[in-house]
């Protein structure tokens, strides 16, 4: 799959969709976001049914309108976000058959349904919706993956039932995105998306940590890939939090096509930059010269480097700019380097995507198929 029809326009896949939770990409105007590669953003629903709230945004014309931005919108549910508060101890509360279940210190008791979760979503006026899961962590034991299991497949049938509801009241069907959990248990994420493939989606997701320890893809996100194209091929399927752009590249070979993830936003704002080195390789192999690197802003030695941070890369910030005026920036803590950089981050992201964009639809063209289009691109073969 090349393209998703979205009612914001086509969308190209595979899309990286910078993460703007709270109905803004940090420190970044939504007009600035097209002329950097971004074609969608990912906004986050319990975060903005908080503040301003859903209905605030509905009245102020949807999340389009409010945020000044026309293109496609994905609202993730916003579950991962309270369960990462309660493991951390900064909330009180449970998941259960309900939903979840969260009460800030000294304050009231408050319960996130399925139901309202898609409600929510459907008043933010979002493209693309996402079912209220269940996230664990790969260390928890085989109880709490199996509760994760019945909790997600449980709350996405309800989720599936409140969007045809909605979608029966407004006239409006909106996608949905089922997330499949079930922890590094190969037996367990295939239940949860046999479970999730019979109540039927118009997207999936890959649910849970994507990243080992040493920076590579989980074995269960190749698994989940594999369920998906063989249960749903035309189906989108997003790599949540999968980020890291060598695991952007392997993920796109697996098959995944929409990726969100904080890493080039919030990399910009603490002066992490990232630059092309050389030929793009599918993974990092030990001892392999790697394809991107980073720049760090406050390194003396940019003081008076008077090259872009990227020779080469079109956007703003290194047509303008040279290293030694963004390291004099990041010395004085003018804000303005936050979002200079940042741009720079997204367009790292959004030449990328582009590559990666061109490859899949060479491939997916039969004139074009096979060998063709790896020499057409210039691609090394991927490392297997
Ligand atoms: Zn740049």
């Amino acid at each position: 799959m090349s393209a998703l029809a979205t009612s914001h326009g086509s969308l190209a896949l595979p899309a990286f969709l910078p993460d703007a939770t709270r109905g803004v990409v940090r420190t970044v105007d939504a007009s600035e976001l097209r002329a950097v590669g971004i074609d969608a953003l990912c906004v986050n629903t319990w975060h903005l049914s908080k503040e301003p709230g859903a209905r605030a945004v509905e009245k102020l014309g949807g999340i389009h309108r409010f945020m000044g931005w026309d293109g496609p919108v994905l609202s993730d549910s916003g579950g991962f976000q309270i369960l990462s508060l309660l493991q951390s101890g900064a909330l009180d509360g449970s998941a259960s058959n309900k939903g979840i279940r969260w009460r800030a210190k000294g304050g009231e008791s408050e319960l996130l349904t399925p139901e309202k979760c898609i409600r929510w979503q459907a008043k933010l006026g979002a493209d693309l919706l996402v079912c209220l899961d269940h996230c664990t962590r790969p260390e928890e034991d085989a109880l709490s993956q199996r509760a994760s299991v019945e909790h997600t497949v449980r709350w996405a049938e309800e989720c599936k039932a409140t969007r045809d509801r909605v979608a029966e009241e407004s006239g409006v069907r909106r996608p949905l995105l089922a997330v499949l959990q079930g922890g590094d248990d190969p037996a367990l994420r295939r239940e949860c998306a046999a479970r999730l493939f019979e109540l039927g989606f118009d997207g999936y997701a890959f649910g849970g940590w994507p990243v080992r320890e040493d920076g590579a893809l989980v074995e269960s996100v190749a698994l989940v890939a594999e369920l998906v194209r063989a249960a749903a091929p035309a189906a989108p399927l997003w790599g949540l939090g999968i980020g890291k752009p060598e695991n952007l590249v392997a993920a796109t070979a697996l098959g995944f096509s929409l990726f969100d993830c904080v890493l080039p936003t919030r990399d910009g704002r603490h002066g992490r930059l990232y630059v092309r080195r050389g030929p793009r390789s599918a993974t990092l192999l030990p001892g392999e010269a790697r394809w991107w690197d980073h720049v760090y802003l406050g390194d003396t030695k940019h003081a008076v480097d008077d090259a872009p941070i990227e020779p080469g890369c079109p956007c703003p910030t290194c047509a303008r700019h040279s290293l030694g005026y963004l390291h004099h920036l990041w010395q004085v803590k003018e804000p303005l380097v936050a979002r200079l950089a940042t741009l720079h981050n997204l367009s790292f992201y959004g030449r990328l995507l582009r590559e990666l964009q061109q490859e899949r639809a060479a491939a997916s063209s039969p004139a074009l198929s096979g060998s063709a289009s790896a020499a057409a691109t210039g691609e090394r073969p991927a490392a297997s």
